[in-house]
């Protein structure tokens, strides 16, 4: 931190409280005695540069979410746990930047007999995204629209996965190449959501969507519940057998694949007879069709609310008959009908038989409840390895290497293959509000690399920095001395 005198002019002179600047992120905000700056995170208290929230330390005989205030003030006999139950996360350690010094903290810990070594430092991601799937069939919209908050243009709709829709939102692009109103609405749009908040995203010709980690989606105003049991064929295949004897021919609507039993594999398998059945879609294989309509938020993630409007005149040369009974289903059992063809093959809605309602409500009991994930995803790879070591390929080699484990907040990430630290992490497995930003605009997530002692020492780590965490929960670090405790979500 620096300090600037004020100058004061005229001729009376006056005098303004001395500000300090905070150098934790490029912004490099002059702070008054008794405020915050521009990021809320980090604050000038008695002419010292402090991190706001407290240094947060995991402790596994602590019940999900239960804090303590500060670390082990209650019931603390004094003893310290050992150190496998304790994970001393970066989440309030404040950062290495500018990158010229060691990580906050280093801390040495034994493990089942063993040295090993956890650095932690709350690093800033200008290179990071969110990708957010969306358990829905429901359309959203065309694959590569973009995707905005608060009108902004924050990232867009990528490919979508069984059953779910998938966002891509922020990354570099979106936070410093557009315009500066777009890189704020990014940071804010993937603060809240990291930090487990609801979000409303527009897709430009598609849907309205909150998004919130962890709860089903609102699409269009309308919550989700369930996730579809599997596409049209999939469906087919799991219950064809169920079906049998009970219905002349069963359609399971999909916008993606829609199946129709007495063509399927699984129907041939157990001699399904043919029914004359036509669907206007274009026949994959037996049994399957693509395209059947436009997708929508109808039938199995179609536009149709008319099942009906999927079926060509029915051909009699090949099993139709009047009086054949139909059941049309989407991939949630949500939607059903029951018909039977008059005598001029038309099929007529009527009441489904008792003895099909079971089949219909297995598929819905076959759903599991729609959800919207958020991965947090960022590149580790940059200026704050020289916090970790003073050769910084080291600790890229030696994460790939899985000589070192990554971890944010103390939950486990995925490490992408290939060069750099790209890693990606579920945010509903790190303790609340562990994200932040700053005006850049950037992410702040937590980091911590733990691994053997002799290995830090091999990799060229900062050795004299390292630290029981005993020393540092009664004396803290550079940016103060206040802890918490809490148990994993
Ligand atoms: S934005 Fe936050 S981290 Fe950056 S200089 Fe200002 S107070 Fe420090």
């Amino acid at each position: 931190m620096t300090t600037r005198a004020d100058t004061s002019t005229g001729e009376t002179p006056r005098t303004k409280p001395d500000k300090i600047r905070c150098d934790a992120c490029p912004v490099m905000c002059y702070i008054a005695e008794g405020r915050a700056g521009a990021c809320d995170r980090y604050a000038n208290e008695n002419g010292r540069i402090i991190r706001c929230d407290p240094l947060t330390i995991l402790d596994s005989r602590l019940a999900a979410g239960e804090d303590l205030v500060p670390f082990l003030a209650r019931d603390w006999d004094g003893t310290i746990a050992p150190d496998a139950e304790l994970f001393p996360t970066a989440i309030g350690a404040g950062t290495t930047y500018p990158d010229y010094k060691p990580a906050p903290f280093l801390v040495s810990r034994q493990i089942d007999g063993a040295d090993f070594v956890t650095v932690v430092t709350e690093a800033i991601f200008s290179y990071c995204g969110v990708k957010v799937k969306i358990d829905t069939d429901r359309h959203l919209g065309p694959e590569a629209a973009a995707v905005r908050a608060g009108g902004e243009v924050i990232g867009h709709v990528t490919t979508a996965e069984y059953g779910s829709q998938m966002l891509s939102l922020g990354g570099v692009d979106h936070l410093t190449g557009g315009s500066k109103s777009e890189g704020r609405a990014t940071c804010e749009a993937m603060l809240a959501l990291c930090n487990g908040e609801a979000v409303t995203l527009s897709v430009d010709t598609g849907a309205e969507v909150v998004v919130q980690a962890g709860q089903p989606p609102i699409v269009d105003g309308q919550r989700e519940e369930r996730m579809r049991v599997g596409c049209g064929s999939a469906t087919i295949g799991m219950f064809a057998d169920q079906w049998q004897g009970l219905v002349d021919e069963v359609v399971v609507v999909d916008d993606h694949i829609t199946g129709v039993v007495s063509e399927h594999q699984a129907g041939k398998v157990i001699d399904w007879p043919d029914t004359g059945i036509r669907i206007k879609g274009r026949r994959s294989t037996p049994g399957r069709y693509f395209q059947v309509a436009e997708p929508g938020l109808g039938w199995g993630g179609t536009d149709i609310e008319d099942p009906l409007t999927i079926l060509g005149p029915w051909r009699p040369e090949k099993g139709a008959r009047p009086g054949l009974t139909l059941l049309m289903v989407s991939t949630t059992g949500e939607q059903y009908g029951y018909y039977v063809l008059n005598d001029d093959l038309i099929p007529e809605p009527a009441p489904l038989p008792a003895a099909l309602k079971p089949t219909v409500d297995l598929i819905e009991e076959n759903c599991e409840p729609a959800l919207c994930t958020v991965m947090f995803m960022g590149g580790a790879g940059g200026s704050l390895r020289a916090g970790v070591t003073r050769n910084p390929v080291q600790l890229t080699r030696s994460v790939q290497a899985l000589k070192t484990t990554v971890t944010s907040g103390g939950a486990p990430v995925y490490v992408w293959p290939g060069g750099g630290i790209t890693m990606m992490v579920d945010v509903t497995t790190l303790p609340a509000r562990a994200f932040g930003s700053v005006p850049t605009p950037a992410l702040v997530a937590p980091l911590e690399f733990t691994l053997r002692r002799d290995d830090y020492a091999a990799m060229g780590g900062h050795e004299g920095s390292i630290r029981s965490l005993e020393d540092i929960l009664a004396t803290g670090g550079e940016y103060g001395a206040a802890t918490k405790g809490t148990g994993r979500p």
